[in-house]
């Protein structure tokens, strides 16, 4: 639909190695032949659905295929374009930097690679501001978390503002975020953003009421926040006192199958409720979507009006992880773009 893909648009929640499109995953598999990997391993179809733990198996997958620099930088590049194909203005990718011994790979060299990327496309031009979050996978501990931390404070310093914050990802199952508390703590009083999936599975409610004191400053997800769906009001009073925005995926949440339906999606609790959500992919590749389709169905599930899709789309300036001075330059771009009437 034309309208949707040319509202000017902002991603904030988008995993590198989960954004990564059919086409690119084919050219990484004429790379690798010999790991014999198709593409119904790599992503899931219209209709589809998956376990999230079954989610998770798809991005090991995806590793085999993504180990060296090269893949690094041409996967990065790629998704990058995509998203501005898709009419995405201002980005902000997501990664767990990994060693890769065969290769040659290191962590260090993993930040730069994707640096790398975001520095190529901005020379070649591409309409599109990306900035980069280095991620921690909770499954990898607490002194994992550090060391990541430690490397994206070097880089918060030297990226010439790309690096811009930590996400806390990977499986929800495995792990406590007690452990990763003190990691979380020092990036958020040595100016890291923080963006933390929260309460993405059921039972989560200790874990969740205890990093939300830190506080993040954006949640992935949230789906099990709430108390219709088991969560807590007091959970619900914290995050609107603080009123920490929601980064929300409903494609990933559907096909994941942590929300029955789009219909049953918490976009509506907190979208009535008036709290700053921000529509996102999560993995544009692996659930075969893209951020212009999120936002339709929203509006086709929620019943929005064109001049709300706007608003949401322009609202999710507010909550990025980059300075006051590129969020003015967002907003003159989304006034510039306005259609007369909607
Ligand atoms: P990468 O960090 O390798 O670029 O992207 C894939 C990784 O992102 C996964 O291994 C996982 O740690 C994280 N990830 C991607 N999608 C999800 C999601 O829906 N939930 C959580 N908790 N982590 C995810």
């Amino acid at each position: 639909d034309v309208f949707y893909r040319e509202l000017p648009k902002v991603e904030l929640h988008a995993h590198l190695n989960g954004s990564v499109s059919f086409q690119t995953i084919e050219k990484l598999i004429r790379r690798k032949p010999q790991l014999n990997i198709e593409h119904s391993m790599t992503a899931i179809g219209k209709g589809q659905r998956r376990t999230l733990d079954e989610c998770f198996q798809v991005f090991k997958v995806i590793h085999q295929l993504v180990d060296s620099e090269e893949d690094i930088l041409m996967v990065a590049k790629d998704v990058i374009k995509e998203f501005a194909a898709d009419g995405v203005k201002y980005l902000e990718l997501r990664s767990t930097p990994r060693e890769e011994i065969p290769t040659g790979l290191t962590k260090r060299r993993y930040i730069e690679t994707v640096i790398q990327a975001i520095q190529q496309c901005k020379e070649e031009g591409v309409d599109i501001d990306v900035r980069f979050l280095v991620a921690i996978d909770r499954r990898n501990g607490s002194q994992v978390a550090m060391e990541t931390v430690q490397l994206a404070e070097e880089f918060l310093l030297s990226s010439d503002g790309l690096v811009t914050g930590i996400d806390l990802s990977g499986d929800p199952t495995v792990g406590h975020g007690r452990d990763l508390l003190s990691a979380l703590q020092r990036a958020k009083n040595s100016g890291l953003k923080l963006s933390l999936h929260l309460s993405e599975v059921p039972s989560q409610h200790d874990e969740t009421d205890l990093l939300l004191n830190i506080p993040p400053d954006r949640i992935g997800h949230g789906t099990f926040l709430h108390p219709e769906m088991g969560g807590s009001q007091g959970l619900v009073d914290k995050v609107v006192q603080k009123r920490i925005p929601l980064e929300l995926c409903l494609t990933s949440n559907v096909k994941g199958q942590t929300v029955q339906c789009y219909s049953e999606h918490h976009f509506k609790y907190w979208y009535q409720m008036g709290h700053p959500v921000v529509i996102c992919t999560d993995d544009k590749g692996v659930f075969a979507t893209d951020l212009s389709q999120e936002y339709k169905m929203a509006a086709t599930t929620f019943g929005l009006g064109r001049e709300a899709v706007w608003k949401l789309s322009q609202q999710a300036i507010d909550y990025i992880f980059a300075p006051d001075s590129v969020k003015e330059q967002l907003k003159q771009k989304w006034s510039d773009l306005q259609p007369q009437e909607f």
